[in-house]
């Protein structure tokens, strides 16, 4: 069973996609991560983000073994991200690594920008997260303070609103709603309500023996 959850930055899709995978002994992959990997590789060989033959070599090189999560989640890591996953080369060197995860034995989780329309477009369960750009803001803001960073609200929300804008406007496997996604809204939920509606629509879109016997591995 595969398990396709999209949304924007800071929706919560990743909180949810670790936790479904968990409840369902499936593997997971935050594809953002490769995306944020294949930036930092760049910065640190002093390329430019926009460098194209530079950026395709970076996203050949990942092995999804080595990601230092820490350094990935920095405050500038998710908008260098969203450079290097506009470029065509880029996502294209990715797309079988992203297939490859989603074919293991039994399935996974992946959660992304693409995953429902490009990546896995036959997932069985495909959810949209999404939450307005303030109640994402607050949330990120929260999560950098818990990191010890110095917050400053504005900037973060305008950070939110230029990765949304950039993620949405791309020619390249854009930001949008799957056709046969569910969208869940979370801005009025809190990490348990949006948990408990993840599954509700896993429990309404997947075939029950597979969820059985997921459940039981
Ligand atoms: O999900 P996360 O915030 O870690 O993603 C960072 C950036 O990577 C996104 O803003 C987006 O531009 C890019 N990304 C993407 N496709 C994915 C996952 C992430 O373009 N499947």
């Amino acid at each position: 069973m595969i398990i396709a959850i999209d949304g924007p930055a800071a929706s919560g899709k990743g909180t949810l996609a670790r936790r479904l995978a968990g409840c369902l002994n499936l593997p997971h992959l935050d594809t953002g991560l490769l995306y944020r990997a294949t930036a930092r590789a760049l910065l640190d060989q002093g390329q430019d983000l926009s460098d194209r033959i530079a950026a395709v070599a970076a996203a050949r090189g990942l092995a999804l073994t080595d990601f230092d999560e820490d350094a990935l989640r920095g405050p500038r890591m998710g908008d260098a991200a969203s450079i290097v996953g506009s470029i065509p080369e880029v996502r294209a060197a990715l797309i079988e690594t992203q297939r490859d995860f989603a074919r293991r034995p039994g399935g996974a989780v992946l959660d992304g920008r693409d995953i429902g329309t490009v990546i896995c477009p036959g997932a069985e369960v495909k959810i949209f997260v999404t939450a307005s750009p303030e109640a994402r803001a607050t949330r990120r803001a929260l999560e950098l303070k818990g990191r010890g960073e110095k917050i400053d609200f504005a900037a973060v929300l305008d950070d939110i609103r230029r990765r949304d804008a950039r993620d949405r406007d791309r020619a390249a496997a854009p930001l949008k709603v799957a056709d046969d996604a569910v969208l869940l809204d979370t801005t009025k939920l809190d990490v348990e309500a949006a948990y408990k509606a993840a599954l509700a629509i896993v429990f309404s879109h997947a075939d029950p023996e597979t969820l059985v016997s997921q459940s039981a591995g």
